[in-house]
Formats: C-alpha cells, sequence, structure tokens
C-alpha cells in the first residue's frame, strides 16, 4: 500500500470535521446536512473524508445514520466516492456494519491508557489490541484499508504524561498487525511543540516511517497549529482536522474542537507544503457549516480571508 506522496513537500490531508466535530457537538445535524458537508469537503479537494462512525446507536445516537448516510453519499456520487471515504469503527461489530455498507477504509482506535480506553471502550488495551488484530485479519482478507489512531498519545485526563516509549510501543503493535496509517492523537488537547517533537522522534527512532504516521491534534489550549508544524519539520505529511475548528473535548466542557482544517492547511501551504485542497472552498465550507450549525465556528481563516499580498 503506497502511503508516501510523489513529493516530499505534498500532504495528504483527512478531514474529521463530519465524524469527531459533529460528534462533540452540542447541535444535532440532519443527515442531508451532514451529506451536504461531506460533498463541499469532497468537492474542496481533501484527500478523504472521515464521514461518519459505526458505533453502536445506543452509545452515540448523532451517529445512528451511519448507514444511511453511506448510501446516501454512494447515491448522490457512485461507488468511486469511497476511495475517499473513511469511516470509524469501535470494534469488529462496527466494522461488520462498515463493510456491509460498502466501505473500503475505516479506522479504529486504542488508547495508549488503560484507564481512558476502559471509558472510551470498556477494554483494556491488552483487550483491544486483540480485537486490532481480529480486526486487521478481516480487513486484509476483504482489501479494506485499515488504520489505527492511538488516543491520548500525548496526555491522559486520568493517568496524566504520557510516556513517549509507550507510544512507540503500541505503534509497533500497529505496524506487526499491518495497519495502513497510525495516527498519533492529542485527543483532549494537551500536547505542545516540544513534546510533539520528542514523541514523533521516539516514533521514527523505534522504525515507523514518516509516510505511515498521521498527526491529529486538538486546538484545545491553542496549540495545534503550532504542534502541527513541529511535526511539519520533522517529515510528517500526514494531518487531520475538522473544517471550521468544530467539536470538543469531551473531558473540557467548554473546549474548542480539532485543529481547523483550512488554518492548518493554509498555515503549511505558507511554509511551503503542498496540497491538493482549494482553501477557498473550504472556507467557503466553513462558512456553509456556521449556517448549518447557527453560531460562529473557531476557524480563522473563514472570516480573515485568504491575504493575497496584494494591496486592497
Ligand atoms: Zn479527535
Amino acid at each position: 500500500m503506497d502511503l508516501a506522496g510523489a513529493h516530499p513537500a505534498l500532504l495528504h490531508f483527512t478531514e474529521v470535521g463530519p465524524r469527531d466535530g459533529l460528534q462533540n457537538l452540542a447541535s444535532e445535524v440532519p443527515t442531508a446536512g451532514k451529506l451536504e458537508l461531506v460533498e463541499r469537503l469532497l468537492d474542496a479537494g481533501v484527500d478523504q473524508v472521515e464521514v461518519t462512525s459505526f458505533v453502536s446507536p445506543k452509545w452515540v445516537p448523532k451517529m445512528a445514520d451511519a448507514e444511511e448516510l453511506i448510501a446516501r453519499l454512494v447515491g448522490a456520487r457512485g461507488h468511486g466516492v469511497l476511495e475517499r471515504v473513511r469511516v470509524l469503527v469501535p470494534n469488529p461489530r462496527g466494522m461488520e456494519r462498515a463493510l456491509q455498507a460498502g466501505v473500503r477504509h475505516v479506522v479504529a482506535n486504542v488508547a495508549v491508557t488503560d484507564t481512558f480506553n476502559h471509558r472510551n471502550l470498556n477494554h483494556t488495551v491488552q483487550e483491544t489490541l486483540a480485537e486490532l488484530a481480529v480486526m486487521a485479519r478481516t480487513a486484509a482478507l476483504q482489501g479494506c484499508r485499515f488504520d489505527v489512531g492511538l488516543s491520548v498519545a500525548f496526555g491522559c485526563p486520568f493517568e496524566g504524561l504520557v510516556d513517549p516509549d509507550r507510544v512507540a510501543e503500541l505503534a509497533d503493535r500497529c505496524q506487526e498487525l499491518g495497519v495502513a496509517e497510525i495516527g498519533i492523537a492529542d485527543t483532549i488537547g494537551v500536547a505542545d511543540p516540544r513534546q510533539v517533537g520528542s514523541v514523533v522522534e521516539h516514533l521514527l527512532r523505534s522504525g515507523i516511517p514518516t509516510e505511515q504516521l498521521s498527526l491529529h491534534f486538538h486546538d484545545t489550549r491553542a496549540m495545534g497549529l503550532a504542534n502541527s508544524l513541529a511535526a511539519y519539520e520533522l517529515g510528517v505529511r500526514r494531518f487531520e482536522g475538522s473544517v471550521g475548528g468544530i467539536g470538543g473535548c469531551p473531558f473540557a466542557p467548554r473546549a474548542t474542537g480539532n485543529v481547523c482544517s483550512e488554518d492548518l492547511l493554509h498555515m503549511l501551504a505558507r511554509v511551503g507544503a503542498r496540497t491538493t485542497v482549494d482553501l477557498q472552498a473550504m472556507c467557503q465550507t466553513a462558512e456553509f457549516l456556521e449556517k448549518l450549525l447557527g453560531e460562529a465556528l473557531p476557524g480563522r481563516l473563514y472570516r480573515a480571508g485568504i491575504w493575497t499580498g496584494q494591496p486592497s
């Protein structure tokens, strides 16, 4: 599976707003609104969109329309659209549902700490690793791409600061399972740029190639962009974010969400990264989302506009 870009500066971007963003917001968005959001993001040229989660509707009622959303998306754009669609699956059961729905690319999470993993998935880390092994086998048999995200990789609300060796150990396990991409997630938004450098260096030293790493930051404490830049400077080219910076943090009720996609891509483009994403279209998507949610979003670029360098 080719993860490397054709050019060292070329970014690979996963938009997670429809899943991570919407899941952590108070407002309910109807399926038609989610569909339009996903289509706008695809049209803006993001490499892939994390569209939904095949989690039990008992846990997350907001994602109960997962099957319907995928079916409507395929109805609107044909099966080819699934090449750019990823969904979250919490366990083998969720993966079965996703495969039944025709999805070709899934991501599952495991937390780096037992306490967080237990709160989030009701399992120890070891138990979840056993489930990931089952899912990895199913994925290989079905020709489905399988990514794993490591939650709370920088800090855990229950266990505090995380040892980078522990992150590297879990990343090694993922590699043994044949995982395509390993996501390193600052789920509660506590990382700082120096710590990002330390974690990424640990991962590289333990033999994980930069092409396999994807960094997922939350802007909870306004360090999302700085953290992304720190990772970029170490060669990371795969990033995740949410349009308009929507979302939140289940452990900080007043916190903002994921690092804002268009702010992040704009910053990285300014320092020389190449991307397929149309920033103007992303800003328009944030404006659309602002209307859909009926509130201003945390993102900056869509409000300020893109500076062209020309006097106005
Ligand atoms: Zn997240």
